[in-house]
């Protein structure tokens, strides 16, 4: 593995472990990772993936699924391309949302529910950034461009 660039965007190369082949790969300008784990060892492209995380604007909550309550991420919007995934729909940047089932939080009164309302609101307003950063990741998507033979 060679790293090619080491300024924003990064580029590098890669082993392919299903074929062998070395492949080149250009993280996107949004990224948030590290990737050293895909650049230090040979890896399945569709493993590797450009994600940034909503680092400076995330809300922890206590809540419970059948033990006692920890804090958790709510709510928070991960923009992310799978670059090398089959799936056309994966490989253009898009958000996934951490949403939680079957985990509760402890008993509210009314100031502990006005206080929840409150996160989500602010959890919806982060959303919205989100979404706004998301449409200017679509609009400046460059795909993979594959090595040359
Ligand atoms: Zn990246």
């Amino acid at each position: 593995m060679t790293v090619m660039d080491n300024t924003r965007p990064r580029t590098w190369e890669f082993t392919d472990v299903d074929t062998g082949q070395t492949r080149t790969i250009t993280c996107t300008p949004w990224c948030n990772i590290s990737h050293a784990s895909d650049i230090a060892h040979p890896c399945l492209p569709s493993e590797i993936s450009c994600i940034s995380y909503d680092r400076a604007n995330t809300a922890a909550l206590p809540v419970a699924c059948g033990h006692d309550a920890e804090d958790v991420y709510v709510m928070s919007a991960l923009i992310e391309v799978d670059h090398f995934d089959p799936d056309p729909a994966r490989r253009a940047p898009h958000a996934i949302v951490e949403i939680v089932q079957d985990h509760f939080t402890g008993a509210l009164d009314p100031d502990g529910l006005q206080a929840l309302i409150g996160l989500f609101e602010q959890r919806v307003a982060a959303l919205r950034i989100r979404h706004a950063e998301l449409v200017t990741a679509r609009a400046e998507h460059q795909p993979q461009k594959e090595a040359q033979a």
